[in-house]
């Protein structure tokens, strides 16, 4: 019997009404002949509810009571869909992250898995049950819960139809695919029907927030494809696939942040400062992926809020031996077109500057990744800047098929 396992995102489970119709689409994949898993988010604002009321309580909340605290989130909504599947005559059980047998490193809020020990998984789907598990979650090699950052419900699916040997993830959200853009953004987007995962992890990078990053990653570690559709349609959503490079001519869509913060650090005129600067970062977990140009004797980093905070806790102390002084903007964003053609066609760049040009927005260049190009410009103008982008690479328009 093959095995399919499904994700159902927050929005998909917020009250009781969307609770039975994910039971419903869970158990008509059932009684089509086929076991299933189905991993679930925390209903509607749940988690960023239990966020503020620890922030209330608490201003440093500790991590590890912050883990206790928002895997209940998860743990509520896949008890209630047992229940709901339970309600249709069909036996259901769920099962915390921890039950499911997720192990994890130890790193409090932001954990990755290690290992899946699906046995207690894998019996309950060979008694006829139908599993629920408790995404964003795990247990730790140090048995304390632990939970694996913003989104990680699309980890913990990826990994258990990883560990289960299913054909395919399933990722049941509220919108019906990965689209050319933000489709609240930009009117004329269109659904992508199948993106490869090296442009799916370039999108995601770039601040797409359908899938978390770290789950197409894992995907991709293990060839396996993601099919990533709406719980209240029957559209065929899409396919983030396994197998061929895309087109050298695609443009795959534009994507774009809102919570990045350039920093820039002065004084690096010389070669043992960047050296200096660098490895102080690096030791401090900061990326140093994303470097924006910048006139001789100053650095840029894009980086996320998190890792800013790092970055001056690791350059302060340099900050009097080596004359650095360094300043957080975050009035601005990255907006980033993703696709092979833009370093196999000029005229991606031509369109994109002349896209600039006409909106007289001023921009910086960052460095480009192998099918990513992006540049920074002021926040307030980062959606003008994404539908002008959209419209001068005709991304609404649906490639010529053959
Ligand atoms: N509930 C968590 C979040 O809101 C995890 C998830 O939804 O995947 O980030
Ligand atoms: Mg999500």
């Amino acid at each position: 019997m093959s095995i399919v396992v499904q994700k159902y995102g927050g929005t998909s489970v917020a009250d009781a009404a969307r609770i039975s119709n994910v039971a419903r689409r869970i158990v008509e994949t059932f009684d089509g002949g086929q076991q299933v898993c189905a991993v679930v988010s925390a209903r509607g604002d749940t988690t960023d509810e239990l966020t503020r009321l620890a922030r209330e309580v608490s201003p440093r909340p500790p991590r590890r009571e912050m883990d206790m605290l928002l895997s209940a989130g998860e743990r509520i909504s896949c008890a209630l869909v047992a229940m709901a599947v339970e309600r249709l005559g069909r036996p259901a059980v769920s099962f915390t992250g921890s039950q499911a047998g997720i192990v994890t490193d130890t790193e409090h809020g932001n954990a990755e898995i290690l290992e899946v020990r699906a046995h207690r998984v894998q019996e309950a789907l060979e008694c006829g049950q139908i599993v629920l598990v408790a995404g964003f979650q795990g247990v730790s090699t140090e048995n304390q819960v632990t939970t694996l950052g913003r989104g990680g419900s699309d980890t913990s699916a990826v990994a258990l139809a990883h560990a289960l040997g299913a054909k395919i993830c399933e990722i049941y959200t509220d919108v019906d695919g990965v689209y050319t853009a933000n489709p609240s953004v930009v009117a004329g987007a269109r659904r992508i029907p199948e993106v490869t995962f090296d442009e799916m992890i370039e999108l995601t990078a770039a601040g797409a927030e359908v899938l978390a990053l770290r789950s197409v990653v894992l995907a991709q570690r293990h060839q396996l494809p993601l099919r990533v559709c709406s719980s209240f349609t029957r559209a065929e959503g899409t396919l983030v696939r396994a197998g061929p490079m895309a087109a050298p001519d695609r443009v795959c869509g534009v994507a774009y942040t809102t919570d990045e913060v350039v920093l820039t650090i002065n004084g690096m005129a010389d070669r043992s400062a960047l050296r200096c600067v660098s490895d102080a970062l690096l030791a401090a977990g900061v990326s140093l992926q994303h470097i924006a140009r910048e006139p001789e004797g100053a650095l840029s980093l894009i980086l996320t809020e998190e890792e800013t905070l790092r970055a001056e806790d690791a350059l302060s102390p340099l900050q009097a031996a080596m004359q650095l002084s360094y300043s957080p903007d975050t009035s601005t964003s990255r907006v980033a077109v993703v696709g092979r053609a833009v370093h196999t066609d000029e005229k991606v760049l031509q369109a994109m500057c002349g896209a600039l040009e006409r909106k007289k927005v001023p921009a910086r260049w960052v460095d480009a990744s192998p099918s990513c190009l992006s540049c920074l410009v002021p926040r307030q103008r980062v959606e003008a800047v994404v539908c002008a982008f959209h419209d001068a690479l005709r991304l609404g328009i649906a490639p010529a098929l053959g």
